[in-house]
């Protein structure tokens, strides 16, 4: 019998579809993947209605509709004061996910190395290790989750092609400060090493912080793809609709791979998507949203036996310690509260190449007040 070869020998299943099917197995809340339960706005549920009724049915462009691209280009002149070339230097892809891996893909050759800080999220080793480079990765600094510069620095080698950031951070919600992308451009300036920015949680910058987006940095961003997903701004993660931005030059080879990975994506949404994004509260108000669930669940975690580990800055969400309930690895941890408690997380060493494990675990706050009510009473019978 011919074994299967695997590029990915040391890979199983994504810890998000793990945790989800043990919630929906034992009819648990899931906190862990992170997703919203809540309804997204009906305007935009009656505008990609339309746009099927419409006729808007066949392959939109292979770069994305130009309308949407330039309702882009105009929010991003707002927020970031960068000007961006709606036809050369945005693409439209299923998904923030996606537009990481073809960004890698577009970059890598077989024995480059990428720089990963740790922990990172899951699909970035497997998408460095798939291009047949080599991922190096750093430990963020404990407790904090900031950036160690001096590290970074001394990883750098001849072969360095890449390094991916992400700020707001997934899972630790920690943000970058200016003087970060400051740093990062004055290490990679002169060298031949390109920047990914996962920005995908951009609007959900609590505690009135700033999102310090690579397209502030003109220097950094002639060497980057930065990433954005409409999932986290609208709500609507099983769209799996996002953007790449990039400078022409590289969009041009990143168009090349992404021609002949899905081509394109769905039409009526893109739509939808474009004449949605003159709703501009949709997103500013998203730091006021989040910030209120964030300090509720806090509150309502108070009482409970976690230890919160550092107010979420960022994103949606929570790292608490479990400490002072047991000792048990997280992942055992995570598995335990699902089926016993009926509560899902994530453990956070499924971010770390070497499941590094620090005893945390990430509760997603994307959720109904009455779902983060709910699933804290059921965790009161921890007390
Ligand atoms: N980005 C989300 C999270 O971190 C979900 C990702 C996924 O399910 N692949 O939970």
């Amino acid at each position: 019998m011919k074994t299967m070869y695997s590029k990915l020998p040391n890979i199983g299943t994504t810890i998000f579809t793990v945790m989800s099917n043990l919630a929906k197995e034992h009819n648990a809340i899931n906190l862990s993947q992170g997703f919203p339960d809540y309804p997204i706005s009906p305007v935009l549920v009656d505008l990609v209605t339309k746009a099927m009724q419409d006729g808007y049915n066949q392959y939109a462009p292979m770069t994305g509709l130009p309308e949407l691209r330039n309702a882009l280009a105009t929010k991003m002149e707002k927020l970031y004061q960068s000007t961006i070339n709606p036809d050369s230097e945005i693409t439209i892809t299923p998904g923030g996910t996606y537009a990481i891996y073809t960004a890698f893909t577009t970059i890598l050759q077989a024995g480059d190395e990428a720089i990963v800080l740790e922990p990172a999220y899951d699909s970035y080793i497997p998408n460095i290790e798939t291009n047949g480079a080599k991922a190096i990765c750093i430990p963020l600094r404990y407790p904090d989750y900031s950036v160690d510069w001096e590290l970074v620095k001394a990883s750098i080698s001849h072969k360095t092609k890449a390094i991916i950031i992400n700020s707001p951070h997934n899972p630790t919600g920690y943000i970058w400060s200016k003087d970060d992308m400051l740093k990062l451009d004055e290490i990679t300036r002169d060298t031949s090493i390109y920047v990914i920015s996962d920005e995908v949680y951009e609007h959900i910058t609590l505690d009135g912080r700033a999102h310090e987006s690579v397209l502030k940095y003109p220097s950094l961003f002639a060497r980057s793809f930065v990433i954005y997903s409409f999932g986290k701004v609208f709500h609507t993660t099983g769209w799996k609709m996002g953007y790449c931005v990039a400078p022409a030059d590289l969009m041009k080879e990143f168009r090349k791979i992404h021609q002949f990975l899905s081509f394109t994506c769905n039409t009526p949404m893109q739509v939808a998507l474009a004449q949605f994004l003159t709703h501009e509260s949709e997103y500013l108000s998203l730091p006021a949203f989040f910030e209120r669930k964030r300090n509720l669940f806090l509150d309502l975690l108070s009482d409970l036996p976690f230890t919160i580990h550092q107010k979420a800055q960022g994103s949606y969400f929570q790292l608490a310690s479990y400490e002072k309930i047991n000792h048990m690895p997280d992942k055992d941890f995570a598995i335990w509260l699902t089926k016993e408690h009926g509560v899902a997380t994530i453990p956070v060493s499924a971010f770390n190449h070497d499941g590094k494990d620090d005893k945390l675990i990430r509760f997603c706050f994307a959720k109904q007040d009455e779902t983060l009510e709910l699933a804290c009473q059921r965790l009161g019978k921890l007390i």
